[in-house]
């Protein structure tokens, strides 16, 4: 079976490493690929066939996408791969469908929907190409078309002159979308980020989130299993309440301690940690763009005094906290941009 994932750009390597112990696990023979035909935020994966006894004694096959829609925490989607290759043109999308035993996926009279999306020049939309897709699929199978409720969903993408079909085993809610969430932060993470960055955190002993907001960080890494402190701290109430609301949610919120306060006076509310990763304000949803290098350097001055061990930040103000992290005595020891609600978002390991 062949299988695109998809995932965040710039957090490939680490969803493919995730990706590769869970098949491991359930040991089921595979490769894998990130960036696929140079595409970004995509992972092939090809895994063998595998079988399994069942309680009653029956054989059965293990379902691949199952179990890596239950296991992931870094990928969006998983999509059963049934076309990847080049084409130029709408009759070349027309062809490439034509040649896929869609049968394999829908009944006759099932529902089904094409979702379809497009990046790079083109001389026609996404639209076009949902429908010339459809159109295929109906031809072949009878199968009926609803955009709202259907039964099965194939995602048609087409970037640049690579073009992937599939069928989406996830439906239409990205896994990113975690059902613990009940508050929703005016510029929350995605979860699949939260997940990427602790993987870089390697976390160990006392661990906080100084800029905590709806707490996606430190509740993803009591959902890991984590067993050191971990520490939310936010300076309004009104995102700690709703921390505090997706941890219950999450059934974390016994794991959790919750502080409200300042992050440019940590040292009040700690007297050490070993872990910080954080999701800085950049200034453009929340508060004022021109605070930034104060809030960031009277952050770090603090974050000296009481940070035994690793950090992990993510921001879209490079040289803001460049300086900061160089002028309170830090070290960089690993950069990378990772693609965040449209921006390129830079993230930085610290020591
Ligand atoms: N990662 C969070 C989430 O997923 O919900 C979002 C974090 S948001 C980018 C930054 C948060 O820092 C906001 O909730 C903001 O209220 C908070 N904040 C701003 N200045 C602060 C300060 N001085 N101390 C603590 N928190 C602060």
């Amino acid at each position: 079976m062949k299988i695109i994932a998809t995932t965040a750009q710039g957090i490939e390597d680490i969803a493919k490493r995730e990706l590769e112990k869970i098949l491991s696990k359930f040991n089921v023979t595979h490769e894998i690929k990130e960036r696929p035909l140079g595409i970004t935020g995509r992972i092939f994966i090809r895994a063998e066939e595998k079988w399994y006894i069942d309680e009653k004694g029956r054989k059965r096959q293990l379902s691949i996408p199952e179990i890596l829609i239950e296991n992931s925490r870094t990928i969006h989607r998983i999509i059963i791969l049934l076309y990847l290759g080049h084409v130029k043109s709408l009759e070349d999308i027309e062809e490439a469908t034509s040649q896929v035993e869609v049968e394999e996926y829908l009944k006759r009279k099932e529902s089904f929907a094409v979702r379809a999306e497009r990046l790079g020049e083109h001389e026609f939309t996404s639209i076009d190409i949902a429908r010339v897709v459809g159109k295929v699929i109906q031809n072949k199978t009878d199968a009926i078309v609803n955009l709202d409720h259907p039964s099965v969903i194939f995602r048609a993408e087409l970037v640049g002159r690579t073009f992937i079909l599939g069928v989406d085993a996830t439906g239409d809610h990205s896994l990113h979308r975690r059902p613990w969430r009940v508050y929703d932060h005016p510029a929350h993470l995605k979860a699949s980020i939260a997940n990427a960055l602790i993987e870089l955190a390697e976390p160990e002993g006392t661990f906080i989130d100084p800029f905590c907001g709806s707490g996606t960080i430190p509740i993803e890494l009591a959902l890991r299993g984590y067993g050191d402190r971990i520490i939310c701290l936010e300076k309004f109430k009104k995102h700690l309440i709703g921390a505090k609301m997706n941890a219950l949610s999450a059934g974390v919120y016994d794991k959790l301690e919750f502080i409200l306060g300042d992050a440019t006076k940590l040292s009040l509310y700690v007297d050490s940690v070993n872990t910080v990763v954080s999701n800085l304000p950049y200034g453009l949803k929340i508060g004022r763009k021109s605070m930034i290098p104060e809030l960031y350097m009277r952050f770090f001055s603090e974050l000296a005094k009481v940070l035994d061990g690793r950090g992990v930040f993510i921001t879209t103000e490079k040289r803001e906290i460049e300086r900061a992290i160089e002028e309170n005595g830090f070290q960089i020891t690993h950069h990378r941009t990772i693609g965040h609600g449209g921006l390129n978002v830079h993230c930085y390991v610290i020591k």
